[in-house]
């Protein structure tokens, strides 16, 4: 565990700021480091006793394990802003070579690109050929066409072969963090899918904590004492950056139409030696497990971890041990295992864009009360990007905007 607390800056300072930001994810301390480089002075607020939220790197027996399998997509939107930020983020690339795929028992070869595709013993010829076709033309498609079509809508057009969509749908559920293709808007889909298989991720070195610490080591951001707070702060702009609609109603009294929530149960394990694959994505059931923590630094010396996550489908009971039986299905031995660290349920996306809504468009935008200077930060909020590109997309809107704010404000005395 970081156990570094926040540092709280001097009682008056930190109430006197042209900018209160609520929340200190990333997106509050990221929307907090953009108004400071303007001169504005901007004070941050979080609930709990370390800045970082979701993003936070916790350490047990040794093993360093994120909240959940986390990687930064390359061609996204966060990492443009947090290079205008000056902060150029560092870590390995996955280990995709020998990646597998599972359906029930079976374990091969994940038929991703033209070699795996051969050897893959989870696809007859006729759909080796047909997936191989879809996914050469993939990166050609405009996402925003699809806006207002279902996730399932737009694969049952891309292919007519149930083997087929059924390992698209596996990439989409690992590109989007999601379960909910009915709901899930296929522009979201196709862009995530189009950034996996286009620039790529990065995991981060020593976790995302690496993240946090950057920006929140900025000088000019003030900190408050870690409080959980109930009202909005009386101050010229306000930034809520509290991880979802929900609790951006409860302190804004401001109802939010969104879609739902995507949710996965998590367990990290600590090994002992290396996993059999570094990458298992399951086809049924809907489980992702990858060794995040090997490459990027977050193991002892000659030890090993790997995450496996559940994408939960809505409704459903998230369930240790159908995450443990994954494990060993994946190779992974008990007598491996050194630590474990189990999160229930987590909230991977606050609220997802959806068909119905019409896509990204049919987000809520950063303007909560223009006139009282009240603006969100979220990944759901804002016509771009998906979980982290969102959150940061719309830090960089939201800073933008209070700022306006404060300048368009007569000048008194
Ligand atoms: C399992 C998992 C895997 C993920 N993997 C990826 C990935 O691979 N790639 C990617 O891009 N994204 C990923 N994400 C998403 C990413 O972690 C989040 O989008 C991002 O961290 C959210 O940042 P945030 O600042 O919006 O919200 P949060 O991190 O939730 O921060 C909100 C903060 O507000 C504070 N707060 C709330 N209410 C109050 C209050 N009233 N007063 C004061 N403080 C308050 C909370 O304590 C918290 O610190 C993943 C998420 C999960 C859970």
């Amino acid at each position: 565990m970081n156990d570094e607390s926040i540092e709280v800056t001097s009682a008056s300072d930190a109430a006197d700021s042209d900018v209160h930001v609520v929340g200190g994810g990333l997106g509050g301390l990221t929307a907090a480091a953009l108004v400071a480089r303007t001169g504005h002075t901007v004070t941050v607020h979080e609930g709990r006793s370390r800045f970082g939220g979701r993003a936070t790197t916790d350490t047990k027996d040794g093993f360093r394990f994120n909240q959940g399998p986390h990687a930064l997509y390359l061609g996204g939107e966060a990492l443009g802003v947090l290079r205008r930020l000056g902060i150029t983020p560092t870590g390995p690339e996955p280990r995709t070579k020998g990646a597998r795929m599972a359906r029930g028992h079976e374990v091969s070869i994940a038929p991703g690109g033209p070699l795996s595709l051969l050897g893959s013993r989870l696809l007859g010829w006729r759909d080796k050929f047909d997936l191989g076709a879809t996914l050469a033309g993939i990166g050609r498609l405009d996402p925003t066409r699809l806006a207002s079509q279902s996730t399932t809508e737009w694969v049952e057009d891309l292919s007519a072969r149930p083997r087929v969509r059924e390992i698209i749908h596996t990439v989409i559920r690992l590109a989007t963090y999601t379960n909910a293709p009915d709901v899930l808007t296929a522009e979201v889909a196709l862009r995530q899918v189009q950034l996996a298989l286009g620039d790529g991720v990065i995991y981060l070195d020593n976790g995302w904590e690496q993240l946090v610490d950057a920006l929140a080591a900025d000088p000019r951001i003030r900190h408050a004492p870690a409080d959980r707070i109930s009202e909005l702060p009386d101050a010229p702009a306000v930034i809520v950056a509290t991880g979802t609609p929900e609790s951006t109603t409860a302190l804004t009294g401001t109802e939010f139409d969104t879609g739902p929530s995507a949710e996965v149960s998590v367990l990290d394990v600590g090994l002992s030696r290396p996993p059999r694959h570094d990458t298992v994505l399951g086809i049924d059931p809907p489980m992702y497990l990858s060794n995040h923590g090997t490459p990027s630094g977050m193991t002892p010396p000659g030890a090993s971890s790997v995450s496996v996550a559940e994408y939960l489908v809505p409704g459903t009971e998230p369930d240790r041990g159908r995450l443990r039986s994954f494990l060993e299905h994946a190779g992974i031995e008990p007598e491996s295992i050194r630590t474990e660290r189990y999160l229930h349920r987590m909230t991977a996306v606050s609220a997802i864009a959806t068909a119905e809504h019409g896509g990204l468009r049919g987000r809520p935008t950063v303007d909560i009360d223009q006139r009282a200077g009240v603006y969100a930060v979220g990944d759901w909020v804002g016509g771009r990007g998906h979980l982290l590109d969102a959150v940061l997309a719309s830090a960089e809107d939201a800073a933008r905007a209070a700022v306006d704010h404060l300048e368009r404000r007569p000048v008194s005395g």
